[in-house]
């Protein structure tokens, strides 16, 4: 009598708790989206006067009737204001992420124009640092590709980018190869420059994360490239493979499957385990 008395009280509790447990995950779960919301709206009303900024300070760096100093002045504008741009377009790529509303638009993309695009971005960079930059395509590799050029431009350019600002002699290269087995591209981009410490190689992915956390860093940036396009990958139906030695350099290793439908979800499973 008395135990079956105690074992009602008992569910009666557990009853309860399930009951705020659930409270609680809708309150998450409505926070979450107002947070996405807001950042979304924040994004669009920072932009907009942020490009009559970008605007004007490009129209008064080249007004040859300025004095040299005030276009430099306007040119420090501009490239502030481009900073700040990057920075809302990161924000607002993660809440959209984050709130499951990214949406990919893919299209037949020519891989050569993606080639030609990155030749055309990084080659003045890599000159700029006295830096070897190659683009090389295997033998394999198929004229068009299904996918998001978009998303998968901003991949290879952050990765690039990286791959630039940490390496100060030396090679950059990206790769494009097939690879049969997986029914994959796989898009390699190799860096002879600072590399990571192994037990900072999964944290460089979380958003805001730097290898070097230090205020008195040397590289500028935000910390969240890699964190979106890990994302961006994971959309794709891929994933993004890091192998990396402290001093020697890195390699980034982008697999996407050429289908689609054909995505490597037992592969990232066991590589986030
Ligand atoms: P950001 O470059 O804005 O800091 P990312 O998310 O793109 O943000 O990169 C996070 C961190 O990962 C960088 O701050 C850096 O410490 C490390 N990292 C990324 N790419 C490289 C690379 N090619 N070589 C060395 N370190 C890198």
């Amino acid at each position: 009598e008395e135990r079956s008395s105690l074992l009602e009280e008992k569910n009666e509790l557990i009853e309860e708790r399930n009951i705020e447990i659930q409270q609680k995950a809708e309150a998450l779960e409505l926070s979450t989206r107002y947070k996405s919301e807001f950042l979304a709206n924040m994004s669009h009303e920072l932009r907009t006067p942020l490009n009559s900024i970008l605007l004007l300070s490009r129209l008064m760096a080249e007004n040859e009737t300025m004095d040299r100093e005030h276009q430099e002045y306007a040119e420090v504008i501009q490239s502030s204001g481009q900073g700040l741009l990057s920075l809302i377009d990161e924000i607002l790529d993660l809440s959209k992420i984050e709130a499951g509303k990214m949406e990919l638009d893919r299209t037949n993309v020519k891989v050569d124009e993606i080639i030609l695009n990155m030749r055309a971005l990084f080659n003045p960079l890599a000159k700029d640092k006295n830096l070897n930059f190659v683009v090389e395509k295997g033998a394999g590799v198929p004229e068009f590709f299904h996918t998001d050029k978009m998303r998968l431009e901003q991949i290879i350019k952050n990765l690039l980018s990286n791959a630039i600002k940490f390496t100060t002699v030396g090679k950059v290269a990206l790769t494009i190869d097939k690879n049969e087995k997986l029914g994959a591209l796989v898009f390699k981009v190799t860096d002879t420059g600072v590399g990571i410490a192994p037990e900072k190689q999964a944290m460089v992915f979380e958003a805001f994360q730097q290898a070097d956390g230090s205020t008195r860093r040397k590289f500028g940036g935000t910390g969240l490239g890699l964190s979106i396009s890990r994302e961006l990958a994971k959309l794709l139906g891929g994933y993004i493979d890091l192998k990396s030695k402290e001093g020697e350099g890195s390699t980034f290793t982008l697999i996407l499957p050429i289908d689609k439908n054909k995505g490597f979800d037992e592969v990232v499973a066991s590589l986030e385990k």
